[in-house]
């Protein structure tokens, strides 16, 4: 019996990202569930109060997202994962990995305990709000340093 359907890996093209791919990826074949992928470009300081305004360059986001987007697609092609089920967003993470989650029907999110931030606390905080957040289940891969 398959206890997931549609399986969504979050990615920050950490290095650590391949070992949670594995697990997505391993658990998607057992379940013979979708494999969906979501990178979240990181949003940007658009107010920095202590320097005073500063000029948003859409050039400069454009760049971000296409650079993102394109990553994402090399990244999901290695796995096998076609493009409907590719998601690039930007934003604050944990948020907007639960979203995509909620909008695609996802019943399990799997992710790396820490990301580029290192292992200061004893989940990272991408990994923290979305187990917070999530109405589904929530896989965090123990990453060691
Ligand atoms: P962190 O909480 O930043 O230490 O990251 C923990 C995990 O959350 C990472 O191993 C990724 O699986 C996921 N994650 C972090 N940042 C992002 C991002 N920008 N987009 C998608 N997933 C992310």
């Amino acid at each position: 019996m398959s206890l997931y359907k549609n399986i969504l890996l979050s990615v920050d093209f950490s290095g650590h990202s391949e070992n949670v791919a594995l697990a997505a990826k391993t658990l998607a074949e057992q379940n013979q569930a979708n494999l969906h992928i979501v990178h979240v470009v990181d949003n940007l300081p658009f107010n920095t109060d202590p320097y005073g305004p500063i000029q948003f360059d859409i050039d400069f986001t454009q760049e971000l997202l296409d650079a993102g987007k394109t990553h994402l697609a090399k990244y999901a092609a290695e796995l096998g994962i076609p493009q409907e089920r590719q998601w690039l967003e930007m934003g604050s993470p944990k948020h907007e990995v639960v979203r995509v989650a909620e909008e695609n029907n996802i019943d399990l999110i799997v992710l790396g305990s820490h990301g580029r931030h290192g292992l200061g606390l004893l989940l990272g905080s991408t990994a923290n709000g979305v187990l917070h957040h999530a109405k589904c289940d929530v896989l965090a891969v123990r990453l060691k340093e």
